[in-house]
């Protein structure tokens, strides 16, 4: 491998395999090794996916190393015959393929351990292109390596992701230190916000999320819970930081309670612990979201201190019956309205006995809307010492299954700001 003058990086990153390809599994690993190399200075132009044919990604190899500094592939470095990554990049590299004694003793070995015969297509994982470096693969059998393709540098890591990662921070993160040299350093914020629209917040954001703004903001949205991050750079991390630093406090102001969290991006999270550390208990009843509200509250640990019990209260009869919704609440304004869903509320209250309770009536649908009551409209109610205060949430009529979760977020941060006054 070249010692390589440090250089400017710019990356292509490439998954391999013909599942990739037909749609069969999702690509998890470029987006992720993208992230980290931009961690690590390291930008990324392009990702590309290739079946598992030798001679189209000899091709793409070929041509990915000519316009790269760096290029990482992904997958076919099984033992089977459809694993072609060592063949095409020993190819494209014009050099042949050498068998790596090291690792064939490590995979006899492994086998020996378990006192079984090593089939004998395994030994096609001990070949390497000559000229490569082996990087060994702790979480698996077949090894990656890493060699130099034309004027660039390529990498082969393994497909399966959690096999990919520990061999990316261990054998892969450490030498790229010290072959690319890092231009710039950054800084970073987070935000978590929820009870904001994405168009709302880009027009309280304005000109900050400009594409060539200094620090630059990314937004991304997940049923009514907004990531943004602020990334700024310079020549060294405290001039990096001083950049962000001013853009993070005024986020800070204009934002104010929308932020939940600078870390956590779990709402549920953030609600659950607050719970805890105030000490408070809290029951739920639910009613368009079927359990959601209780089932994202219950995946924190520890929160048996605090969650005494959930109801879904699906029909008006459940309603009355067991949290004692008056017959003529329902009656007078329907199931989805700011009267039946208060006494929801109050009536988890008042059987559980928690100091807290919430309630979520809505219309799902596709069907059961109407232009008074459309699909999309949510009534969400907290109960506290016995009394409910209730909010309204119109959705668009986007599908039931994306209302159900926007919903469930949005009782989870009624009740994170009323934890707030707390
Ligand atoms: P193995 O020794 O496990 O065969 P490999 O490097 O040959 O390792 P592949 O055969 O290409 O890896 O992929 C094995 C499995 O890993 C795939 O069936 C898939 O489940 C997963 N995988 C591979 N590439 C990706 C990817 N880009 N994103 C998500 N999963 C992947």
């Amino acid at each position: 491998v070249s010692a390589g003058r440090p250089r400017s990086a710019r990356a292509a990153i490439v998954a391999i395999g013909d599942e990739l390809l037909e749609g069969r599994i999702v690509d998890a690993n470029s987006g992720w090794i993208s992230a980290r190399l931009a961690e690590l200075g390291i930008k990324s132009d392009v990702f590309v996916v290739r079946g598992d044919d030798a001679d189209a990604l000899e091709g793409a190899l070929r041509e990915l190393c000519a316009a790269h500094a760096l290029v990482i592939a992904t997958g076919g470095l099984g033992p089977t015959l459809d694993d072609v990554t060592r063949e095409a990049a020993a190819r494209a590299a014009g050099v042949g393929l050498a068998t790596c004694e090291e690792v064939l003793e490590g995979l006899r070995e492994s086998y020996r351990l378990r006192g079984r015969e090593m089939p004998a297509s395994n030994v096609r994982q001990a070949l390497l292109p000559e000229g490569a470096e082996r990087m060994a693969n702790r979480c698996g059998t077949a090894p990656g390596f890493r060699m130099p393709l034309g004027s660039a540098l390529l990498a082969a890591l393994p497909g399966p992701p959690h096999e990919m990662r520990d061999m990316f921070e261990r054998e892969l993160a450490p030498w790229l230190g010290t072959r690319f040299a890092q231009r710039s350093s950054f800084a970073r914020a987070r935000f978590l916000l929820a009870g904001l629209a994405e168009s709302a917040f880009a027009d309280r954001a304005g000109s900050w999320m400009e594409r060539n703004a200094s620090p630059r903001m990314g937004v991304t949205a997940r049923f009514g819970v907004l990531e943004v991050t602020l990334h700024s750079e310079a020549s060294d991390a405290e001039r990096a930081r001083a950049l962000l630093e001013p853009r993070a406090r005024e986020f800070r102001q204009r934002f104010g309670s929308a932020i939940f969290s600078e870390d956590e991006a779990r709402l549920e999270f953030v609600v659950g612990r607050r719970l805890l550390e105030l000490g408070l208990t809290v029951a739920t009843a639910e009613s368009c979201t079927g359990g959601l509200v209780a089932e994202l509250l219950t995946e924190v640990p520890g929160i048996s201190a605090a969650f005494r019990e959930g109801w879904i209260t699906y029909s008006d009869e459940a309603k009355v019956r067991r949290l004692g919704v008056p017959r003529e609440l329902l009656e007078k304004h329907g199931a989805v309205s700011s009267e039946v869903a208060r006494a929801m509320a109050e009536g988890a209250a008042r059987e559980s006995g928690a100091e807290l309770a919430l309630a979520v009536t809505g219309i799902a649908g596709p069907g059961g809307g109407s232009a008074a009551k459309p699909v999309g409209l949510v009534w969400i109610a907290v109960a506290r010492r016995g009394v409910a205060l209730a909010r309204e949430m119109r959705n668009p009529p986007v599908d039931r299954a994306s209302i159900r979760r926007y919903a469930a977020h949005a009782a989870l941060d009624f009740l994170r700001t009323e934890l707030e006054l707390a």
